[in-house]
């Protein structure tokens, strides 16, 4: 399985740079004009080269499940995020190089009389230094999640079909119809990417939604939604993958938002559980959810899953990052599975503490241990304070540390320590998993 993962991860890498650069390495094919400078020539195959890089950044978001399987959805989403950089390092590189080496561009008189495709240009370049400023700083700039995320795919198609205006009207390199056709043929491939995330794919989760048939209150300002199928007979998902839940609306709205699975894989109904915490105005929101809602659900995504021989799974959890990890318990419960597994879990303190009273029945299910570790005990707690470190670690886990398998979900700053933790106990980064609940 492992060696599948890695080959079809190498492939896709080989596709991805496959669209980049064929693009490019297809202009100096054909006829050519007159060549010029060097850096002329740089500036402009940088260019090419940046908005190739954008266009595809719609393939990196369109959640191909198969594509992202080998990475998980966040390591996709990081690389989107790198990449754009890189692209957009491209794209302003490539007038400041211009400008640099043909002075006669700068003059003011230039400005005026600019042909249509400098326009386009500037407003390529303008919308994609606004599309950059506001995914860095989103939340400096007080902006909401769904406002960004408008605003990020609007800016997102005006920066690119700005920008193959620009290349077209300029249309220095593209003399032949075949080099022509080639660019256009790439745009439409983008915009069906588009198309098929946006148009496509909820067309798709519209014929297939499902109805809340319960929702639980748990501890620590959490609830569970039960969700059934509705009219089909849902997914099958693995313990410690998550969905996209669209709950108010259709599934074309433009934001779903993202939550782990928390019931076991082996429910034969097709039922899943999502348990969400109150943290903004939609998870505040999901206690009052109706019995009987119909809602949407686009799933399942992410490779933060257990599967692979070990001798022990272990399980460090902080706060709601328990979800993945009741996951794995229920489903390894489920299925018998008498491996051990320690789950150490972090919370602020005693009454908080989500599932609490399942995870003690739990115990007695399965081969597991329960460490809780809370930065608020009770007065006379015994068990472990503060907040999950090498030091806990080490106390509570068997060596050979390298030999078990560690899955890790919760705070940034809590998953960070761990995976430092973990490398100065010589855990071998393929031993571990982590999955972050922020993409953006
Ligand atoms: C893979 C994954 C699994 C998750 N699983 C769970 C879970 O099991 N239980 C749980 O309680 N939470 C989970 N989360 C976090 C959850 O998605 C956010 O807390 C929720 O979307 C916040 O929405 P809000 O409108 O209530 O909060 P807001 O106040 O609007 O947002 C709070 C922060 O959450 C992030 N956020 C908001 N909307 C989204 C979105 N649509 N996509 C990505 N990030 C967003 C933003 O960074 C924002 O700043 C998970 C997140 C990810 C990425």
């Amino acid at each position: 399985m492992q060696l599948l993962h890695t080959v079809r991860g190498a492939v896709w890498i080989i596709v991805y740079l496959l669209f980049v650069l064929a693009p490019l390495f297809a202009l100096l094919a054909g006829s050519h004009p007159t060549p010029r400078d060097f850096w002329t020539e740089f500036a402009v195959a940088i260019g090419y080269s940046g908005l190739a890089m954008m266009g595809l950044q719609f393939g990196l978001t369109a959640r191909f499940r198969y594509v992202t399987a080998p990475w998980g959805e966040d390591v996709i989403y990081h690389f989107h995020r790198q990449i754009s950089l890189t692209a957009v390092g491209l794209v302003v590189a490539h007038p400041l190089i211009l400008f640099a080496v043909q002075p006669e561009l700068r003059a003011p008189s230039n400005f005026i009389g600019a042909p249509l495709s400098a326009y386009f240009a500037v407003v390529s370049l303008f919308s994609l230094i606004a599309l950059v400023v506001m995914a860095l700083w989103r939340a400096r700039l007080k902006i909401s999640y769904e406002t960004w995320h408008l605003t990020h795919i609007v800016l997102a198609i005006v920066a690119v079909t700005a920008g193959l205006a620009h290349m077209v009207a300029s249309g220095f390199y593209l003399p032949d119809p075949w080099k022509r056709a080639l660019w256009i043929g790439l745009a439409v491939f983008w915009m069906a990417l588009l198309l098929y995330v946006r148009i496509v794919k909820p067309l798709f989760m519209l014929r297939r939604p499902y109805r809340v048939s319960d929702v639980r209150r748990e501890r620590g300002d959490t609830s569970t939604l039960v969700m059934q199928p509705d009219g089909h007979s849902g997914f099958r998902f693995t313990p410690g993958q998550f969905g996209w839940l669209t709950l108010w609306g259709s599934p074309f709205r433009i934001t779903g938002h993202p939550f782990s699975f928390s019931s076991s894989a082996e429910a034969a109904d097709g039922r899943v559980e999502m348990t969400i915490r109150k943290l903004g105005d939609f998870t505040s929101a999901i206690a009052e959810v109706p019995v009987g809602r119909r809602v949407y659900l686009d799933g399942p995504y992410g490779a933060f899953t257990i599967g692979n021989p070990a001798d022990m799974h272990v399980l460090i959890a902080g706060g709601v990052g328990v979800t993945p990890m009741m996951s794995m318990i229920r489903t390894l419960a489920d299925r018998g599975d008498k491996r051990p597994v320690i789950l150490l879990y972090g919370s602020k303190d005693w009454e908080s503490i989500t599932f609490r009273e399942e995870l003690e029945t739990m115990e007695a299910r399965l081969n597991l241990t329960v460490v809780h570790v809370l930065s608020d005990p009770p007065a006379g707690w015994k068990g472990e304070r503060g907040f999950i470190n090498a030091k806990v670690l080490e106390r509570h886990l068997p060596p050979i540390f390298a030999d078990h398998e560690y899955f890790i979900c919760g705070p940034g700053v809590m998953m960070d320590a761990i995976e430092k933790a973990l490398g100065e106990m010589n855990v071998p980064l393929s031993k571990y998993h982590s999955e972050r609940y922020s993409f953006v």
